[in-house]
């Protein structure tokens, strides 16, 4: 698992260090506690950007990545219906797309590539540029 995000758990209760500006560093500590807390009760992962007029096309193929052992890097939130993932396999990597559908979820892959071609496509494609 990826191991990020977590960062932001450290808010420290506040007692003394009054001053004149103790107020208004109150209210601005309180924003970013709800906002945190906004994020952190929504969604973790990143959704993939609605796709931009000029969006390029990615092939995408059926799974042949099933004998290999695969690790998932990252991946986007599963609140929408179509899930990416990145994922790694001895130095290779690819995207592979669910389409969370019944009766069966529809899954497919993007043909291997270096880490950073595919890292350099996951970015692309968040942004809305490929899908
Ligand atoms: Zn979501």
């Amino acid at each position: 698992m990826l191991n990020s995000g977590s960062g932001d758990s450290s808010f420290t209760a506040t007692g003394g260090a009054e001053s004149e500006n103790a107020a208004l560093g109150s209210v601005h500590r309180q924003a970013a506690i709800a906002s945190a807390l906004a994020t952190i009760a929504g969604c973790l992962s990143p959704h993939v950007a609605a796709m931009r007029r000029d969006c390029g096309r990615l092939e995408w193929h059926a799974v042949r990545s099933g004998r290999h052992r695969v690790r998932v890097v990252v991946w986007t939130c599963s609140c929408r219906a179509t899930v990416y993932e990145l994922c790694v396999s001895g130095g290779r990597a690819f995207i592979r797309r669910t389409v969370q559908a019944e009766p069966v979820a529809v899954v497919c892959e993007t043909a291997w590539g270096s880490l950073r071609e595919v890292w350099q496509i996951w970015a692309a494609l968040l942004a809305g540029s490929f899908r």
